[in-house]
């Protein structure tokens, strides 16, 4: 008998599409302003953590716009992936290695931060740039200037 009362109620439920109304009425209660979560990224950007480790960047003195590595390898060493490499010659003046090439294949890099790390004069850095994404693998690879002009993300407006 009861089980007969309850299919009933069940259908009667059906036919007055009551769940319908009350998922609307769910919906409709959400609407005010104060209940929006949604980020409207591009356009506002989020702050990511402050230890987030994203984009790599080769840093630049500001005084005399010359790259701050001294070509040591250290970097490409601690990798664990190898993805890091260090391309240098011997300046016969100076007696110093002159950086020449810097690739950093970010297709494989776990942004452990080893490499950055290892770096005895802060020369490279993660920085908290996070848009890397590319079309195509070999957009993955940075090179030199792409590493000391950092990624350049389009600015959206409203
Ligand atoms: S963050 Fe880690 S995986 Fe990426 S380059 Fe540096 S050491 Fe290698
Ligand atoms: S460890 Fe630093 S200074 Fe040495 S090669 Fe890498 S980025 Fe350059």
């Amino acid at each position: 008998m009861e089980m007969a009362a309850n299919s009933m109620l069940n259908t009667l439920k059906r036919w007055l599409l009551l769940d319908l109304l009350d998922g609307l009425w769910v919906t409709f209660k959400m609407q005010g302003t104060g209940n929006i979560a949604t980020e409207q990224y591009p356009s506002d950007r989020p702050k990511v953590a402050e230890r987030y480790r994203g984009a790599p960047r080769l840093n630049i003195n500001p005084e005399n716009n010359e790259t701050l590595c001294i070509g040591c390898d250290l970097c490409a060493k601690a990798c664990p992936e190898n993805l890091i490499v260090v391309g240098t010659v011997r300046n016969k003046e100076t007696r110093r290695l002159d950086l020449t090439t810097f690739t950093y294949d970010l297709s494989r890099c776990m942004f452990c931060g080893l490499c950055e790390d290892a770096c005895p004069v802060d020369a490279l850095e993660l920085t908290q740039d996070f848009e890397m994404a590319s079309y195509t693998r070999e957009g993955l690879i940075w090179d030199r200037q792409m590493l000391e002009e950092g990624p350049r993300p389009t600015q959206y407006t409203r």
